[in-house]
């Protein structure tokens, strides 16, 4: 346990930043940090570009077994940028602990979440135990897109038997949790014009088009109803829930807590009931940003364009026993 959390601390203090241009050193670090331990273990790695993107840490740790599966493992060393530093109460890149828990930049995403499975897939490698081959790809664009991994994937590198991905939630602090479906995710940017120039609404309003009324019709084409339920059209497609999924949902702290404990109201009444088939299995609309007028007497004649955005919607979460082993072999 000592040895894994000073290999944590390690990493952490890596500031392998992304996001706003990047750190070209540190995230270089913090990808050979990852060959040097598959290497280490008797592995192969090594660092990778894509189209000059950031390297990703491309590894693999073999099973003595022949027929042995290959189990792909994901996890990204990049971080975001840690914001201002008055904000935190201990530097970002210097782990602290404070009331039993890890305190810097990376370490709930993704560093101190994939760390164990590294750890424990070289330890068993070490130990000769291994019972899968294991795939590393460990990526440094994870907070800015993902670039250079799509490109590799869809060239049809990196073919495995299963893929497991290290960069999920735990249900709270004693329900671990692995994530076995992900819902996609599209995005549009609306831009509504109307007139040339913003128009006084004392003199024009009502005879001339609003782009705030116009943005808020087409919005409300589009939105759920109020139960919280998209259109049908969106929801083509969807796969229905297993009796397996279903039952692993009972068995998690009600939806109707989770939806309390982040200070938020349920769509309707009894949504809470059903939170982890609505997220977990359901289509999910929602309008992120509205930006539009001026507080003063105007009939806005344009919406403004907000910048382009990335990012993943939320997952379909099951609570297994396999991940509690897991742990268990790490304690
Ligand atoms: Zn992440």
């Amino acid at each position: 346990m000592a040895i894994l959390r000073e290999e944590l601390d390690d990493w952490l203090r890596i500031p392998s930043v992304s996001t706003g241009g990047g750190d070209a050193a540190a995230l270089a670090r913090a990808c050979d940090w990852v060959c040097e331990r598959i290497d280490a273990a008797g592995g192969s790695a090594e660092a990778i570009t894509v189209d000059g993107g950031h390297p990703i840490a491309i590894g693999e740790l073999r099973c003595s077994r022949r027929d042995a599966p290959t189990v792909l493992s994901y996890g990204h060393y990049d971080v975001q940028a840690p914001g201002p530093a008055e904000a935190w109460d201990s530097p970002p890149f210097e782990p602290t602990e404070r009331d039993g828990r890890l305190y810097a930049r990376g370490s709930a995403d993704d560093k101190g979440n994939f760390l164990p499975l590294l750890h424990v897939a070289c330890e068993l490698a070490r130990s000769g135990e291994l019972p899968v081959n294991v795939r590393f790809l460990v990526e440094g664009e994870e907070e800015i897109g993902s670039r250079s991994v799509l490109k590799r994937l869809s060239a049809g590198e990196d073919q495995a038997d299963c893929a497991i991905v290290f960069d999920s939630l735990m249900i709270d602090e004693r329900t671990p949790a692995i994530t076995v479906a992900g819902r996609g995710l599209a995005r549009a940017s609306i831009e509504v014009r109307t007139a040339e120039r913003d128009l006084h609404s004392g003199l024009y309003g009502g005879a001339v088009l609003n782009a705030a009324h116009v943005l808020l019709a087409m919005l409300h084409e589009v939105a759920p109803d109020a139960a919280g339920r998209a259109r049908p059209e969106l929801s083509a497609g969807v796969t229905p829930p297993a009796p397996g999924e279903l039952e692993s949902w009972r068995r998690l702290p009600p939806g109707r807590e989770a939806i309390a404990a982040v200070g938020a109201a349920e769509v309707t009444n009894g949504a809470g009931d059903q939170f982890y088939e609505r997220t977990g299995a359901q289509t999910g609309v929602d309008v992120n940003m509205v930006s539009v007028g001026e507080p003063r007497t105007i009939v806005p004649s344009a919406t403004r364009n907000t910048a382009p955005y990335s990012g993943f919607g939320c997952s379909r979460r099951a609570c297994t026993d396999v991940m509690c082993g897991t742990r268990r072999r790490q304690a």
